[in-house]
């Protein structure tokens, strides 16, 4: 829980950071999205008409989610936690993979195999997670914005987003589907023109003020929320169960017979 309230303040206050910097899923989407641009030498995007319905997905799927879990009450969901399911629910989530079912499977290659064709196929598209960082994020008061008076309209920073957002035709970016993974930053040729900043940059040609933090700063902010949750939990006694660990010796011999209670 506390996790998620850091992944959510990550949201808050920078974005979607955690999916270009943080989570482990887009980074390995991300590094198949390379390969495949490796193999076929460019990334393919589905069509704006078919792009807009295929983004509605992951809120339909976080309203499934949350259908599911916030008309639950807070006893049933205690009772959930301490059922034997869901005391081993990372055990069984492991098993569900390491004896991994045929339609998940067919799931996994066709994500994998799909994830080489277009870019960030599973974020994009899918995660929930994401969805509900995304609706966070618009509260963020960091976002990517433009100096359209120095700006050289090249073009490169709409080129590398891989969000494939027009960054060179805004002054700044709300959309959700920003993560803030600074690409469009890194590749604008005109000094302090594209910045992650609070305030706009403002300034002619030459004369520009550098208002946005950079990648080591976001970096090191990102660590900090991080760390610093992750102290706290383990300050506070949040962070290890206090079940003894028989409990946990009995039970995950006998994981595979537990169904969701
Ligand atoms: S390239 Fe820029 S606009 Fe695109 S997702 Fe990354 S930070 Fe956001
Ligand atoms: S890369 Fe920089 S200079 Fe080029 S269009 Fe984008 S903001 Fe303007």
């Amino acid at each position: 829980m506390l996790l998620l309230l850091a992944f959510l303040l990550m949201a808050l206050l920078l974005k979607k950071a955690f999916c270009s910097w943080l989570c482990p899923v887009g980074t390995l989407s991300e590094m198949l999205g390379n390969v495949g641009k490796k193999m076929f030498g460019k990334t393919f995007f589905p069509p704006r008409w078919l792009d807009i319905p295929l983004r509605s997905l992951k809120y339909l799927l976080l309203g499934f989610f949350l259908y599911l879990v916030v008309p639950m009450p807070v006893r049933a969901i205690q009772t959930f936690l301490m059922s034997p399911y869901g005391l081993i629910a990372d055990v069984k989530m492991l098993n569900f993979f390491r004896f991994i079912g045929e339609t998940t499977l067919i799931s996994v290659i066709v994500l994998t195999l799909g994830s080489l064709f277009i870019q960030n196929l599973w974020c994009r598209y899918l995660c929930p997670y994401g969805a509900l960082l995304g609706l966070f994020s618009l509260f963020s008061p960091f976002k990517i914005r433009r100096n359209p008076e120095s700006c050289i309209d090249c073009g490169k920073c709409a080129k590398a987003c891989p969000s494939r957002i027009p960054v060179d035709r805004l002054i700044q970016v709300h959309t959700v589907e920003c993560t803030a993974c600074m690409s469009c930053v890194e590749s604008c040729p005109a000094k302090d023109t594209l910045v992650f900043s609070i305030t706009k940059p403002t300034g002619a040609p030459g004369q520009t003020h550098r208002r946005g933090i950079s990648g080591m700063v976001m970096a090191l902010l990102l660590t900090l929320i991080l760390g610093g949750t992750i102290g706290y939990a383990k300050y506070t006694g949040h962070w290890e169960t206090n079940l003894p660990e028989q409990f946990y010796y009995r039970l995950i011999p006998g994981s595979q017979m537990l169904s969701h209670p």
